[in-house]
């Protein structure tokens, strides 16, 4: 069900959607189309370009408990291109395997999202804990990601055990629920309609989640296809719901120390006995998961436009936040430099400009 595959095919298969091949037959004229604002893309409405490693596994993600030394250390980390959607619900099930039977505090490695969101359940359940972590937000993968909640690229079909995906549907069931109760202006958690050009690897997704989607007819769209299907997800503006949870955590309670393990044996220095590893792909090394690989991803940013209350997803994407309209993306697995590649970001500049060019009608 999900996906393992490169986004630069993705970007690059934009071109054949709005040249022609999946156009729609007979045009209908501008009555027969709903129009939606259209985005301005263009080199100089840039504001800023950025790129992050997501930390994935074709198996899925981590969620163990073992010994070690005199501590139980609980792994909650590899979400791939959803950490932000599974945040809660993975957490959720990493505490279910740490806290029972455990007394006293406890520490939490990483604050990325996993991190804060395993720390903020441990304090709901009333433990004092403290967070380890080599950067802090801004300075986190998290920080880069689109924050769209859906579940993209988290594992590969053929590669995940049922038994893991298992623990992905209750992991995806709980953050949906939370998510919901964290909408509105203090975390930047927003519900949108998101459109997706059906055919697309996207697509496939939809066909169990989310609960909310249909096939619109050509009337009730302005895209140049002839199949797009709209459902409506929430929307993280991931700088500031990092903040706000950081907020959250430390009006709580909690402590954070800014320190980086290079080895198992580092941990054995805290007082802690109970420490949950989100490090998300610094598990990489600092456990010796060689499973775990970057897969890269660049974002070209343009200036806010207020206007824009949808999101498109298929050929790329564009996530519409108050803090600007998100242009993705590619997926490059075993690419290790976080840095923007110029000519991706024309690519993803180009064609996006051609899709959003090609609408059939605007508002
Ligand atoms: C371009 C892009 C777009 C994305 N879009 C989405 C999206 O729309 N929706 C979605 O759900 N997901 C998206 N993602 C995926 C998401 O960003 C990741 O899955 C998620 O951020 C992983 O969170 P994390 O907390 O595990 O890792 P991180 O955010 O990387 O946090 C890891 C933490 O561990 C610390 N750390 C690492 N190693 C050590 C060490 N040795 N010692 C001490 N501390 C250490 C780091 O300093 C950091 O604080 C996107 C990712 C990218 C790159």
């Amino acid at each position: 069900m999900l996906l393992d595959l490169d986004r630069r095919t993705f970007v690059a298969g934009s071109a054949a959607l709005v040249s022609g091949c999946a156009t729609i037959g007979t045009r209908p004229s501008l009555a027969d189309c709903t129009p939606l604002s259209r985005v301005r893309v263009d080199e100089s409405r840039v504001i800023r370009t950025v790129a992050g490693l997501r930390p994935y596994r074709r198996p899925g993600f981590v969620v163990r408990a073992e010994a070690l030394g005199d501590k139980k250390l609980v792994h909650n980390y590899g979400h791939g291109g959803g950490g932000i959607t599974l945040s809660w619900g993975s957490s959720k099930l990493a505490t279910e395997l740490g806290l029972p039977g455990h007394s006293g505090a406890l520490a939490v490695l990483g604050a990325g999202v996993m991190g804060l969101s395993t720390a903020r359940l441990v304090q709901e359940a009333g433990l004092p804990v403290t967070i380890y972590t080599a950067a802090l937000p801004p300075d986190t993968t998290s920080n880069i990601a689109g924050g769209q909640f859906h579940p993209y690229a988290v594992f590969r079909e053929d590669a995940a055990t049922p038994e893991f995906k298992a623990q992905f549907t209750r992991a995806l069931d709980y953050s949906w629920r939370r998510f919901q109760i964290m909408v509105g202006d203090d975390y930047g958690v927003r519900w949108l309609p998101t459109y997706v050009a059906t055919g697309s690897p996207e697509a496939k997704l939809l066909e169990t989640f989310p609960p909310v989607n249909r096939m619109l007819r050509p009337v009730e769209h302005p895209f140049p296809v002839d199949s797009v299907l709209r459902y409506d997800t929430m929307y993280v503006e991931t700088g500031r719901y990092l903040r706000q949870m950081i907020r959250d955590f430390q009006v709580a309670g909690g402590k954070i120390e800014v320190r980086r393990f290079t080895t198992p044996a580092d941990l054995s220095f805290l007082p802690e006995k109970l420490v949950f590893n989100c490090t998300g792909l610094g598990s990489r090394e600092l456990f010796g998961d060689e499973e775990l690989r970057p897969a890269r991803g660049q974002l070209a940013i343009l200036e806010p436009q207020p206007e824009v209350r949808y999101a498109y997803t298929g050929d790329g994407y564009m996530f519409p936040r108050p803090d600007g309209i998100i242009l993705g993306g590619t997926f490059e697995l075993d690419e290790w430099d976080a840095t923007p590649q110029p000519n991706d970001i024309s690519r993803i500049l180009r064609v996006h400009k051609a899709f959003f060019d090609s609408f059939r009608c605007t508002a």
